[in-house]
């Protein structure tokens, strides 16, 4: 006979919650994670951005609810903007005005049950969601905001942090989900990007969408090759620490009092 796992839904987590979990009190805010469906490289899987962006999200859910606030996380959104990604088999792109649609669904679901405060967790560098956040802003009383995940923790931790798949996004793995990174490294592409061609887009003040298969042979832009657990594991936990503070702070947040001068020396 084998055994049945015991009940173990993460805290917060309202994929795995019963009713009873979630019907009592009220929860201020709740986390949303963008993901993507796309190559990373050679060695990271197709849901690299979804798993990061859902794991991060849980364990801010379990910090804050250690501290007494209650902070939900919401199932990702596993496919993101991926326009110019598509001649990458099973890429699978999500335009932004889907995303729009979808989110305005969400908020307005979420608007009669207490949510102050929405995070849109972003976890894959395509999905720019402040237009959405622009749109839909003005007609909900909830609070919408946006943490690049991968921008939370300090890139000090990292030799080259990289873009996409490079040493931070494969040490986060080699961290949350070291059995979905593929274990030879000898395998693992060197993420070499091409730069482009206008000065401008070199130097940032021009940008245009970059088309993935030109700029990149192995889909990947960063090197991996320094990516360890442990420097992983350090970026995912001041990551967690930084954005479940920001979600305490957003717990009480009064939208007319958002924006003020400080005391000096704070
Ligand atoms: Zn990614």
């Amino acid at each position: 006979m084998s055994e049945v796992p015991a009940y173990a839904p993460r805290p917060g987590v309202v994929q795995e919650q019963a009713w009873p979990a979630m019907r009592e009190g009220s929860w201020p805010v709740a986390i949303m994670p963008f993901g993507a469906t796309e190559p990373h490289n050679t060695h990271l899987p197709y849901g690299t951005d979804t798993i990061l962006g859902s794991h991060v999200a849980a364990q801010v859910s379990a910090a804050c609810l250690s501290q007494g606030i209650r902070v939900a996380t919401l199932p990702a959104l596993p496919y993101g903007v991926n326009t110019t990604q598509l001649d990458l088999p099973f890429t699978i792109n999500c335009m932004p005005s889907t995303q729009l649609a979808l989110l305005r669904d969400v908020v307005q679901s979420l608007a009669p049950h207490g949510v102050r405060a929405l995070v849109l967790l972003n976890a894959h560098g395509g999905n720019e969601l402040r237009a959405l956040v622009r749109e839909l802003q003005p007609a909900t009383s909830i609070v919408l905001s946006i943490v690049n995940w991968w921008q939370a923790g300090d890139h000090a931790h990292f030799a080259e942090a990289g873009d996409h798949a490079g040493e931070l996004e494969t040490a986060a793995m080699l961290h949350v989900a070291p059995h979905l990174v593929q274990p030879d490294r000898s395998s693992w592409g060197a993420g070499h990007a091409r730069p482009s061609v206008f000065e401008g887009v070199r130097a940032g003040w021009a940008w245009m969408p970059r088309r993935w298969t030109q700029v990149t042979d192995d889909t990947g832009v960063g090197n991996p090759a320094q990516a360890t657990a442990e420097r992983g594991a350090a970026f995912v936990a001041q990551a967690v620490d930084r954005i479940a503070a920001y979600c305490i702070q957003l717990a009480s947040v009064d939208p007319a009092a958002m924006w003020r001068d400080r005391p000096a020396g704070i």
